[in-house]
């Protein structure tokens, strides 16, 4: 296989073929390097050293209603986790500001729902106007299924960049992860971000069973989503989930962590490809080689569990020579 014909197709935008994705996927470790240096390739053409940072807030934790197998937020599951209710607007704001003062070039405001009310879009949005004439940062909401168009506009016209709803896993598989809510759902949610003109945040959840064909459909599925942002997460397996028992993660290797990236990054390589949850625990002291091929990461803790010290993220982009900017 010519991985520099790969990387000049995917600088044109044009991803490998199937073929060529799964055998990607299926280097052996000796041979990742390769495949991380053309992912670095692409990666540097279309966003040289820069990096997106962005912060997590959890705005409202837990008593979720649906059932999502990996989640500590779902009513079904009996993880130990601080619960509450939707944070007040000057909360959010608040939160908004020490995001901001940490560096953060995108603010993530998550609250544990199926979908939100009128009640819940009007509060994000308040809130979003509220951070938007005050700070220079970029707003994702992540609220769950939204059917209405109607609050997919309101929230663009608050000033909403970004809507994040992940596919998580293929439509084969969904029913093993949830059943609360179909892979159609999350589908449909996606169209109707984006035909409000908000920019699609969707990503995947890697490390809960999946084979590698499967890896590679999710990075098909994405591109044809035309997902601008990308997370890549892998399980962390939390008790008192389903999935929380780790088997599922057993073979997320960190060289494994990076083939999979590098397959989102040579599929998708305008997006904004995100080393997400879980690279702490899978990618371990390989973690910088990931932010070669991905642009983006979360500083910080993620939704219910501790990320790495946020100094420490700062100080692997500084001796990577990357630099967070938008
Ligand atoms: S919809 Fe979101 S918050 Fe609710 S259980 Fe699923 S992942 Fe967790």
């Amino acid at each position: 296989m010519d991985l520099n014909q790969i990387v000049e197709r995917a600088i044109k935008n044009e991803p490998p073929t199937y073929e060529e994705a799964l055998a990607l996927l299926r280097f052996e470790d000796e041979e990742t390097l390769l495949l991380v240096d053309a992912a670095w390739r692409v990666r540097r053409a279309f966003f040289g050293n820069r990096v997106k940072v962005n912060v997590l807030l959890n705005a409202k934790s837990g008593y979720c209603p649906e059932d999502c197998g990996y989640c500590s937020q779902s009513r079904h599951a009996q993880s130990q986790i601080n619960r509450y209710p939707m944070m007040s607007v000057e909360e959010i704001v608040e939160k908004a500001r020490e995001a901001f003062s940490k560096g953060a070039n995108r603010f993530c405001i998550v609250t544990a729902m199926r979908g939100p009310t009128w009640r819940d879009i009007e509060r994000v949005a308040e809130a979003t106007r509220r951070i938007k004439a005050e700070i220079p940062i970029e707003i994702c909401a992540c609220m769950g299924i939204i059917d209405d168009p109607a609050k997919a506009k309101l929230l663009k016209e608050a000033g909403v960049d970004a809507y994040n709803h992940n596919i998580n896993t293929t439509a084969e598989r969904y029913d093993k992860i949830t059943r609360t809510h179909t892979y159609a759902d999350r589908v449909q949610t996606a169209q109707t971000i984006k035909q409000a003109g908000i920019s699609l945040c969707s990503g995947v959840i890697i490390g809960m069973g999946e084979s590698d064909e499967e890896i590679v459909n999710l990075a098909y599925s994405l591109r044809e989503l035309e997902a601008e942002s990308i997370p890549v997460n892998f399980l962390i397996p939390i008790k008192g989930t389903p999935l929380g028992n780790g088997k599922t993660t057993k073979t997320l290797t960190p060289w494994r962590c990076l083939r999979v990236l590098a397959i989102f990054r040579l599929t998708n390589p305008k997006a904004e490809i995100r080393a997400s949850a879980g690279r702490e625990i899978h990618l371990r002291t390989l973690q910088p080689l990931a932010m070669l091929i991905a642009n983006s990461l979360f500083l910080g803790d993620y939704l219910t569990e501790k990320g790495q010290k946020a100094e420490d993220d700062w100080q692997m982009l500084e001796d990577l020579g990357l630099i967070a900017q938008l």
